[in-house]
């Protein structure tokens, strides 16, 4: 009797993490009849499912994040992936077949193993900010945004994020400040351009967040003081809540001991391809790449991904390509 795909042990791909890199790895190693099973993580979907509008995948002038994420789900199924929810706590990458062990006790082994577990954001590591997480400190605008509803917030930083936090959070707060330490922003024009122009922004130029006041019972976020980074000055600003938007860092901590990383733990990879230290591992997305962690270049990657482990599977005489597959560069 056949075994129900449910139940399979065994994988000739495993592919960890939900991103648009997973989901297209899935698709493309699901049409080359390799069976992925495909483990979605802590947050199924990733990062997009918390964001709003996504305005530059192409053949979308706008979608909300989430959407499109159940979307690209839906297309990985339909292709015939495996996708499991689940959440992977242990790799063994020492010996092939490599072994996955997760959170509910399911222990997988595959022949290859494509890593798409993206990035997660980045907080500034200050005391005061630890203690009010959860209670007036939020890195997520659309997760918490609602709370703020005629109420003052900061946005930290500079980047795309910053921005279309703040720009998030005037639909809800009276003011939104953004604080950035430089004197311009790195964010895209276009998003600028709209920061720029709403009237319940405001914006602090050459400042640090270095430390968040607030109120104990109940626990609560009140003020902020924000230092110079010109001539080291501080002055206190007023806040309900604080929006920490200065990044982001590769989710390589499972593989970490393991795979060459570089560039402050993003897993290396050799040049134009996907394959890393270990022959059979290959990873794409925010976990390698600190360029252009875009969600339509982490789907490009999680598709050379697939096909980098169908020719290395082909190479070990696992399957056979796909004639269509068949990419002259990619030996
Ligand atoms: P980012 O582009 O790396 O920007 C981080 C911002 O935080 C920068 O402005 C940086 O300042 C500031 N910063 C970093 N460390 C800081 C610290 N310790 N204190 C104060 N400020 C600090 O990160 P991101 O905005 O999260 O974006 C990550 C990637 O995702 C980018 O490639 C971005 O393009 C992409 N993304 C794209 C979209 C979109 O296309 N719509 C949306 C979101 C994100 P400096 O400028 O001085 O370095």
């Amino acid at each position: 009797m056949r075994r129900k795909m449910t139940e399979r042990s065994h994988v000739k791909v495993l592919i960890v993490g939900s991103g648009p890199a997973g989901y297209t790895a899935a698709v493309y190693a699901s049409r080359a009849m390799l069976e992925p099973m495909l483990i979605q993580g802590m947050q199924p979907g990733g990062q997009l499912t918390i964001t709003t509008e996504v305005e530059n995948w192409p053949g979308e002038t706008e979608i909300q994040g989430p959407e499109l994420m159940v979307k690209m789900e839906e297309h990985a199924r339909a292709m015939g992936a495996e996708i499991v929810t689940d959440l992977v706590t242990e790799l063994d990458l020492q010996k092939r077949p490599f072994t996955a062990t997760c959170d509910s006790g399911r222990v997988v082994t595959a022949d290859a193993v494509i890593l798409a577990t993206g990035a997660q954001a980045r907080w500034l590591g200050l005391p005061s900010e630890e203690k009010f997480k959860g209670f007036g400190v939020s890195a997520c605008a659309t997760c918490d945004g609602f709370f703020y509803r005629n109420r003052e917030v900061l946005v930290i930083g500079g980047g795309n994020t910053a921005v279309e936090e703040a720009l998030f959070l005037t639909k809800f707060a009276s003011k939104v400040t953004l604080v950035h330490r430089r004197d311009s922003l790195r964010a895209e024009k276009i998003l600028q351009d709209r920061l720029f122009k709403n009237p319940k922004v405001e914006v602090i130029w050459d400042h640090e967040l270095t430390e968040v006041h607030g109120a104990e019972d109940p626990m609560g976020v009140n003020a902020a003081t924000l230092t110079s980074t010109k001539d080291g000055s501080t002055r206190e600003v007023a806040a309900d809540g604080v929006f920490v938007a200065i990044g982001h860092a590769p989710s390589s901590e499972l593989v970490a001991d393991q795979l060459e990383l570089h560039n402050g733990g993003y897993v290396k990879v050799e040049p134009g391809t996907t394959r890393t230290s270990i022959p059979g591992v290959f990873a794409a997305g925010d976990l390698t790449d600190h360029v252009y962690r875009q969600a339509v270049t982490s789907a490009g990657m999680g598709c050379m991904a697939a096909l980098d482990a169908e020719h290395f599977l082909a190479a070990q005489g696992e399957v056979e390509v796909a004639p269509e597959n068949l990419v002259a560069e990619i030996s």
